[in-house]
């Protein structure tokens, strides 16, 4: 009996075994979402930051090295948004972590053409990455996460390539969608708090004339938002969209005295209701902006 038990012990470890999946860990809940998509069974996947929390200032728990240290990989948005990453890595002393970084292969905007020093703010010194949320971007952060998830497990790489093509056939047809939404407002102005949709509105076609933060990281000072309100009412802005971290007092008053409406915009998937997942949150950010406009 013993021995039989012995031996089904042995069996069932061996079949655990087998199906053991490949650990992710990501900062942020979208890269959690990308990462699922192509990883499918395959994964399992946890995140750091939650999509309600601003990701450039994180408070490092012990819990986030614990995570990390049996992870096989760790998924950036890197270009420095995560500033507080070295740090977790660091502390969790897993020789094996793979640190993938998403940013490689997009097209960055704002590269600073200046070295950045203190007196600019938090300037993000390799250009801004907020790139997540453009969804054509979304194709290289997809084959960044498969080229990484190959290195792990290389016999599941046809798998992983099937579950990128119907997840970015499903981007295509959404993408279709917001592109006949947006097109009318080519064009249209807003002001935002931070820099978080200039790939956002690049695709579109729209243009963000100016930020409620006199700097980067920055808060707002009474003269940065008196010459923001002039700025606004003589190029005609009627949007203030506002990330769904930032208090909305300062920004309010802006839009108030420009004569603008104050929309809460969303930079990650499960930051405000109904931004469930990556499409939802592409919609959300749509949808404000189209009615913002069609009110005004
Ligand atoms: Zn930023």
């Amino acid at each position: 009996m013993k021995k039989l038990m012995l031996t089904l012990t042995i069996l069932l470890g061996l079949a655990a075994a087998g199906e053991a999946k490949i650990k992710v860990v990501t900062s942020l809940s979208d890269l959690a979402e990308f990462t699922k998509a192509v990883g499918g069974d395959k994964v399992e996947v946890d995140f750091l930051v939650r999509g309600s929390q601003n990701p450039h200032y994180i408070e490092i728990k012990p819990s986030y090295m614990l995570k990390l240290k049996s992870a096989n990989l760790f998924v950036t948005i890197g270009m420095q948004l995560e500033i507080w990453a070295p740090q977790i890595i660091d502390g969790s002393r897993n020789p094996i972590l793979i640190v993938v970084d998403c940013s490689k292969n997009v097209k960055k905007l704002e590269v600073p053409s200046v070295k950045v020093d203190a007196s600019m703010g938090d300037v993000h010194p390799f250009g801004n990455p907020h790139y997540w949320l453009d969804p054509e971007n979304v194709k290289a952060i997809l084959q960044e996460i498969l080229d990484n998830l190959v290195k792990v497990s290389p016999a599941d790489a046809e798998y992983f390539k099937s579950n990128l093509k119907a997840y970015m056939k499903k981007l295509d047809a959404k993408m279709a969608e917001w592109m006949l939404l947006m097109s009318p407002l080519k064009g249209t102005k807003l002001v935002t708090y931070h820099t978080s949709f200039s790939y956002f509105v690049e695709r579109f076609g729209l243009s963000v004339v100016g930020y409620v933060e006199p700097k980067p990281g920055i808060p707002p000072t009474p003269s940065h938002s008196t010459e923001l309100i002039q700025l606004m009412r003589s190029s005609g802005v009627k949007i203030v969209g506002l990330e769904q971290y930032y208090e909305d007092n300062t920004p309010g008053q802006i839009a108030i005295a420009a004569g603008a409406r104050l929309i809460r915009l969303c930079t990650s998937v499960g930051g405000m209701d109904g931004t469930g997942d990556y499409f939802q949150l592409i919609d959300h950010n749509v949808r404000a902006i189209v009615s913002a406009v069609k009110g005004s």
